[in-house]
């Protein structure tokens, strides 16, 4: 690291702490265990440290935001005295958005897989979106893509370029793979990739113009026909748990329709539709958590209703693959844990992520008796700094 500290592996007899880097809030499960095993000051990183209320409570010190500048930092004082550190007590926070680019390495994840940072954050702040919200948005140069690219390529290596690139597609080479685009944007020019990836969201054209993006059903044909033209397999991904179930079933019966105007056209549907569903997890720092305490079950999609879509849609094309999302119970688990604001609360929980017979109707009741539903809003305004809003 810049300030000369050397990793070890070996945390009881080396260690002046023990660093964790957490990126989801699963990883709670790890920490806590972490958090029995030792007493050496636990200091934990990466993307879930943002919430920072709940990694605290199995840890000493949470480091918010990017790392660059904590590898600079001389001793364990100075990393809890730095305005990015949360050790428990109340104080004005900035989540570091400092990214030195020359520093980024591939990422190797398997034998043939890398990935690699292009860009961080997006500018379009849709209302559900974490990421656009706590990171500014920033791109690796174009020359370093390349570089990466071409290295990958002559390795023989997969690369996922990690960003949003929604508003153009600065990487122009077709040996990436996989592109993610803003649906329009795709629509604009011809792409020479095997999957493109876009977010579509809600079910209503009106619902998909408040939250995210004003993306029309004519958009969506125009997408579906133009894989065919592309030689592109297309994946799209959608939001369940806001809109009623209906909405989605009118919107299944249009993609039904759309297909089938492709079965006779002069674009049939030959490359993967994969439509892939999430369900609403409200988070902290998106100004839809606003909107959290109208949470309804109801509303939530499963892998039956996912199923029967498939059905329904695989009348129409062979090449279509329907995704289905984490039940409700799940939904509800993660956003319990991702609000706690102390032990008994995480510790409710983590058990629930163990129950199986945990109910649709015992974790909704739940939201509301632990309490997690009042942890207050949290916002990050420019420059990085967090201010709570109670
Ligand atoms: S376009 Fe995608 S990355 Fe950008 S804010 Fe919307 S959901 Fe997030």
């Amino acid at each position: 690291m810049d300030a000369g500290h050397i990793v070890s592996p070996n945390i009881e007899t080396d260690c002046d702490a023990v660093l964790y880097s957490a990126c989801d809030v699963l990883d709670m499960r790890g920490l806590r265990k972490l958090r029995k095993q030792t007493d050496k000051p636990i200091i934990v990183g990466g993307a879930f440290a943002y919430n920072y209320w709940s990694a605290i409570l199995y840890s000493d010190i949470v480091w918010i935001g990017e790392i660059f500048n904590f590898a600079k930092l001389n001793n364990l004082a100075d990393i809890a005295n730095s305005e990015c550190a949360f050790t428990g007590t109340r104080k004005q926070l900035i989540a570091d958005q400092y990214i030195d680019w020359c520093k980024i390495p591939i990422t190797q994840i398997s034998k043939y897989k890398a990935y690699y940072w292009a860009g961080v954050g997006c500018k379009n702040h849709c209302h559900f979106c974490y990421t656009s919200w706590t990171h500014s948005k920033q791109e690796n140069s174009p020359q370093a893509i390349s570089r990466a690219v071409s290295e990958c390529s002559s390795r023989r290596i997969h690369l996922m370029l990690t960003a949003n690139f929604y508003e153009n597609d600065p990487i122009n080479d077709p040996k990436t793979t996989t592109r993610d685009f803003l649906l329009q944007d795709y629509l604009l020019r011809p792409v020479a990739a095997q999957l493109i990836r876009c977010g579509i969201e809600f079910a209503r054209e009106d619902t998909r113009k408040l939250l995210g993006k004003e993306i029309s059903k004519n958009d969506i044909f125009a997408a579906i026909q133009k894989m065919d033209r592309d030689n592109t397999a297309l994946r799209l991904f959608h939001i369940t748990g806001y809109e009623p179930l209906s909405d989605w079933e009118f919107y299944i019966d249009d993609l039904a329709k759309m297909l089938s105007h492709c079965l006779n056209r002069r674009y049939p549907n030959r490359r993967l539709l994969h439509l892939m569903f999430n369900n609403l997890q409200y988070q902290n720092y998106t100004p839809l958590y606003s909107e959290r305490r109208k949470i309804d079950p109801e509303k939530y999609a499963d892998f039956h209703l996912t199923k029967i879509w498939y059905d329904k849609l695989r009348q129409y094309s062979t090449h279509i693959l329907v995704g289905a999302p984490s039940p409700f119970r799940h939904v509800a688990c993660r956003m319990g844990l991702e609000l706690s604001r102390n032990r008994e609360q995480a510790e409710y929980w983590l058990r629930a992520f163990g129950r199986k017979a945990f109910t649709t109707q015992e974790a909704y009741t739940a939201l509301f008796t632990t309490g997690i539903m009042d942890t207050p809003r949290v916002v990050l305004k420019t420059g990085g700094v967090i201010a709570e809003i109670l």
